[in-house]
């Protein structure tokens, strides 16, 4: 169909569906825009006060992982063009998991960038629907309440798979637990010689909608324990958590910054400490649902 200029220009005004702002308590406390800073290397944080995004430079293109919510998308090519980079330079978009807050934005950044999307093969299920899995803790909350703009194409990785671009590979460890389909990305920077053990971490706590318990499924349990207990377990100097204040990134990057006393930016307990917070919530959730049986 050919266009009129007013019909073209009515159109290119339009606000696209993957933009339509998510509504939740916490989305304008998370959406506050933030300036990118540098990680390590070619690694940077280009996401919000409450969301995390981290870019990768491959030298062959750039690797993004996390979307945030659908209103920090535009915040997200930003921080990216910012650094001196195209958001067209984006070849691959990675999930953490597949909830409204991290990957709300992966379709909209997906159609800026023409980039490929990866995560696990449920957690590809859950973004192809644009909602969270069926046996996903918080689908009590309603299937409107965890919508998210759907992702058409999204590559599966298996546990345990590389994806590689340019000079940059990153592993993909499967973290079910807070959802089914969740992911942790780990990756080495390296300036020269000098390199360090970066790892992205999913979320890791307990949350559920009303009514659900997860004693009521030891295996559930099982499984995310040794998510936590696999999260742990990775060589990590430097823990990026899907909410950055798990993991003090900001407290942590001023210390750096200000040349100041303050938790150090690279410490090879980074991942163990933001493992611990995991465990203590789930223990403490496990007693509490005991505590209402009883
Ligand atoms: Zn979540």
């Amino acid at each position: 169909m050919l266009m009129t200029p007013a019909l073209l220009a009515a159109a290119l005004a339009a606000t696209p569906a993957d933009l339509t702002p998510i509504d939740c308590s916490a989305c304008a406390e998370w959406n506050v825009p933030r300036a990118p800073f540098a990680l390590h290397g070619k690694s940077w944080y280009v996401g919000t006060e409450g969301l995390s995004a981290v870019l990768i430079d491959s030298g062959d293109g750039l690797v993004l992982i996390d979307g945030a919510l659908p209103q920090s998308a535009p915040l997200i090519a930003a921080n990216i063009e910012s650094l001196g980079f195209r958001v067209t330079d984006v070849k691959w978009i990675l999930n953490s998991h597949p909830h409204f807050d991290h990957a709300g934005g992966i379709a909209a950044l997906q159609r800026m960038s023409g980039a490929k999307v990866a995560t696990t093969a449920r957690g590809a299920q859950a973004l192809r629907l644009g909602n969270a899995p069926l046996d996903d803790p918080q689908v009590g909350f309603g299937p409107k309440a965890n919508a998210f703009p759907p992702v058409a194409e999204v590559t599966e990785l298996a546990d345990g798979a590389w994806l590689s671009l340019g000079d940059v590979s990153l592993v993909l460890h499967a973290t079910p637990g807070h959802t089914p389909g969740g992911a942790t990305w780990s990756w080495s920077s390296c300036i020269g010689g000098d390199c360090v053990d970066m790892v992205y971490a999913d979320s890791i706590t307990a949350v559920s909608a009303p009514g659900f318990r997860y004693s009521d499924d030891p295996d559930r349990v099982a499984e995310f324990r040794a998510t936590i207990d696999r999260i742990a377990a990775l060589d990590c100097d430097l823990a990026v958590s899907a909410h950055p204040g798990f993991t003090e990134l900001f407290e942590k990057a001023a210390a750096r910054d200000a040349g100041k006393p303050g938790p150090a930016f690279f410490d090879d307990q980074s991942c163990r400490a933001y493992a611990a917070i995991g465990r203590e919530w789930l223990d403490k959730r496990l007693a509490e649902e005991a505590a209402k049986a009883d």
